[in-house]
C-alpha cells in the first residue's frame, strides 16, 4: 500500500503520468475528502497543462460533510469541477461520468465537426497512494469492463477500458507523490494512515490527533471515549482516561497507552470516531 518516494521514483512517476497524459481528455483526480489539500499532488496543475480536470473528493462517508462543502464552494467559485464520491459504495461515480463528458463538451464537438462522430473521449484516473484510485477504477468498470485491447502504434500497449459508448478509461492509474515538504503535510497522511505508522511514533500521533480533536471535534471525542470535562485537560490526559475507560491494562497495572493510541487511530481511520476532516478551506 504505501511507497517509500525516492528522488528515482518521482522522477518515473512523473515521467509516466506525462506520457499517460498526452492519450487521454480528461484527467480524474481523486483526493481525500478528510485532507483535501495534504492529499493533493503539489505539481499536478503543471503536469495535466491545458487538459481539463476533475477533482473527485473520495472517502466522503469519513468526510465532514459541512467542511466539504465549504471546500466544494471554493473550488467552484475557482471554475474547477468537482465531484464528491464514496468509491467503496458507488456513491457519485455516474456524476463523475457525467461530468468528463462535460468538461470535453468541446473535443467532443469538434470531433464531431471533423467527422469522428463515435470517437470516445479517453481518460485516466491519478492520485496519491491509498486514496482510492484502484477502488474507484472497479467501481467505474464494474460490470461493463470490455477491454478494448491493445491498439499498437496507437496506444502503445495501453488498456483502455470502454466505460460507456462514449467513454474510455485508460486501466492503470497514475500515482502521484504527495507534498514532502510540508510537516504538516506528512502528519495528516499518517493521521488518515497512508504513512507508515513506524516513521512517526504511534503514541505521539495520537497525541496530536487528540490535540486535534479537541479543538474542532469535541463531541465526538467525549461521546465515543465516555469523557467528561476535557476542555481543560491535557492529551496526555485524555489518552490515559481512554485507556481506563476501556481498561487497556498492561501487567504491573500500569495503563497501556500504547493501545489506547492504536484504537484511537484506528477509530479515526475507519470512521467509528465520527465523520471528521482535519482541514479547513483558506
Ligand atoms: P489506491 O492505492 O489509490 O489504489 O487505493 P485503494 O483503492 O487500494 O484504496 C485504499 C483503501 O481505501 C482501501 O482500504 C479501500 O477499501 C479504501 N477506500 C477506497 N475508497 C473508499 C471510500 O470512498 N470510502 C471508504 N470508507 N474507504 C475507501
Amino acid at each position: 500500500m504505501n511507497i517509500q518516494w525516492y528522488p528515482g521514483h518521482m522522477t518515473k512517476a512523473k515521467r509516466m503520468m506525462q506520457e499517460n497524459i498526452k492519450l487521454v481528455d480528461v484527467i480524474i483526480e481523486l483526493v481525500d475528502a478528510r485532507i483535501p489539500i495534504s492529499s493533493q499532488n503539489p505539481d499536478m496543475a503543471n503536469i495535466a497543462g491545458q487538459k481539463p480536470r476533475i477533482v473527485v473528493f473520495n472517502k466522503i462517508d469519513l468526510a465532514d460533510p459541512a467542511r466539504t462543502n465549504a471546500f466544494i464552494k471554493w473550488y467552484e467559485e475557482r471554475g474547477a469541477s468537482v465531484v464528491l464520491v464514496n468509491a467503496k459504495s458507488g456513491k457519485g461515480i455516474n456524476q463523475v461520468m457525467s461530468k468528463a463528458l462535460e468538461v470535453c463538451k468541446e473535443k467532443i464537438e469538434r470531433n464531431r465537426k471533423r467527422g469522428l462522430i463515435n470517437k470516445p473521449i479517453r481518460a485516466m484516473v491519478a492520485g496519491i497512494p491509498n486514496v482510492g484510485k484502484s477502488t474507484f477504477i472497479n467501481k467505474l468498470v464494474g460490470k461493463a469492463s470490455a477491454k478494448t485491447g491493445n491498439k499498437p502504434g496507437v496506444t502503445k500497449g495501453k488498456q483502455w477500458i470502454k466505460l460507456k459508448k462514449d467513454v474510455e478509461l485508460l486501466d492503470t492509474p497514475g500515482i502521484l507523490w504527495p507534498k514532502f515538504e510540508d510537516q504538516q503535510v506528512g502528519i495528516n497522511l499518517a493521521f488518515i494512515g497512508s504513512i507508515r505508522d513506524e516513521i512517526l511514533d504511534t503514541s505521539e500521533l495520537a497525541l496530536m490527533l487528540i490535540t486535534y480533536l479537541k479543538e474542532h471535534y469535541e463531541d465526538l471525542l467525549i461521546k465515543r471515549y465516555q469523557l467528561e470535562n476535557i476542555s481543560q485537560k491535557e492529551p496526555i490526559e485524555i489518552l490515559e482516561t481512554i485507556a481506563k475507560n476501556r481498561h487497556f491494562i498492561q501487567s504491573g497495572n500500569a495503563l497501556d497507552l500504547n493501545k489506547a493510541s492504536k484504537i484511537l487511530l484506528d477509530e479515526y481511520r475507519n470512521g467509528v470516531l465520527g465523520r471528521i476532516t482535519l482541514e479547513t478551506v483558506g
